[in-house]
């Protein structure tokens, strides 16, 4: 059998590498892997790569820095060709970018079946690029892989055929009990203890709203007052902040280039709290048993705020500060388990095999 894994911005690189790894480990599978560019410095791409152990891909596409459409417009010509050429049985395709739903149109068109992993996460606002992207290869994929109840409910109410659905649980928890223990003190940062806050902030809703990013930035600054904060900085979020001359950050905001893998990991294991914008981070706070306070007006993760280990502060209308506050020293019960048994990317590629 042959997949053909699409990949191009950094969670999914991380995804990816828990499934990859398996599929070398299994006979009678071969991948193909197709990297659109969509991530392309070497923080945000090499490191993983290199670190995670992914093998080189077999096509780069090369194609970033565009806008949505010029993005998945030109992806979906260039993904074309490569799946004409390598005639694959299955397409797997990751989360919710430009990437996976170029992805997803290129082979459901030429009637090459759709195999979408961390199917079902629905913030239901549509106003994120992420929400439309997931919405649509749902729709065109022919096996969905829901991490959680909540994500197979969400597909069941958009009327999708039970039967495509496979709740399998979340391959980003079997790449934290992968790599944990490889995990490494970024070399950016100096000596510190461990009370620190880490931070990110990459969400378009937020770096695309100067508004929005002065209340997180100004939240930050009053937190900081008390407490170091690490942020590792989004180069989206690092363009925007080079545009606000009249931004001035205390002393006690780290600000670092983003970090790999394994350094990130370091981070989670030894910050107090996180606060994000990410969906993965939210997730990886959790599994290091952090608190997190997610800046954003919804999650798609709602088990974790479900759970009060996730607390939402919507920028402008909730004060982050108070919500810091609020999940300062929590403690979080070890045995939660939300996200399956960290043997997930076994999990799908055996019902992928099966389907054959
Ligand atoms: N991550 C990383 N280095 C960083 C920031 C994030 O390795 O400097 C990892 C993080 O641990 C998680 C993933 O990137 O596994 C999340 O990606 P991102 O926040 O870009 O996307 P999202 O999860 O929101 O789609």
């Amino acid at each position: 059998m042959k997949i053909c894994t699409i990949i191009g911005a950094r969670p999914q690189f991380i995804k990816a590498a828990v499934v990859s790894r398996i599929i070398q480990e299994t006979d009678g599978v071969e991948e193909i892997l197709i990297h659109t560019g969509q991530h392309f410095d070497a923080n945000m791409s090499d490191v993983f790569f290199e670190e995670l152990n992914i093998r080189k891909p077999d096509h780069q596409l090369k194609i970033g820095g565009g806008t949505h459409g010029q993005n998945t417009g030109r992806m979906i010509e260039a993904i074309e060709n490569v799946l004409i050429a390598e005639k694959p049985d299955w397409v797997l395709v990751y989360g919710d970018t430009d990437s996976t739903l170029a992805g997803a149109l290129a082979a459901v068109k030429l009637h090459i079946p759709i195999a979408h992993v961390e199917s079902g996460l629905r913030s239901y606002n549509r106003r994120m690029p992420e929400e439309i992207n997931r919405v649509l290869t749902d729709h065109a994929a022919n096996l969905l892989f829901a991490p959680t109840n909540t994500a197979v409910g969400n597909l069941k109410n958009e009327g999708i055929d039970s039967d495509k659905v496979h709740q399998v649980g979340d391959v980003m928890y079997d790449a934290t009990l992968y790599y944990r223990e490889s995990a490494k003190r970024p070399s950016s940062i100096e000596e510190i203890d461990d009370k620190f806050i880490l931070c990110t902030i990459h969400r378009a809703e937020n770096t695309d709203d100067l508004t929005r990013l002065t209340r997180i930035l100004d939240g930050l600054n009053v937190i900081a007052e008390e407490h170091i904060i690490i942020l590792p900085l989004h180069p989206r979020t690092a363009g925007v902040i080079k545009r606000m001359p009249s931004l001035k950050l205390k002393d006690n905001i780290k600000i670092i280039n983003p970090v790999g893998f394994l350094e990130m990991h370091w981070l989670l294991q030894h910050c107090s709290v996180v606060m994000t914008d990410s969906g993965g981070v939210q997730k990886e706070a959790f599994f290091h048993r952090k608190p997190c306070v997610t800046l954003r007006d919804e999650t798609e993760w709602v088990e974790l705020v479900d759970a009060g280990v996730n607390i939402l502060a919507a920028p402008g209308s909730a004060d982050i500060v108070l919500a810091l506050k609020s999940m300062m020293g929590l403690e979080i019960d070890k045995k939660l388990n939300l996200y399956g048994d960290g043997q997930t990317g076994k999990r799908l590629l055996d019902i992928i095999m099966v389907e054959k």
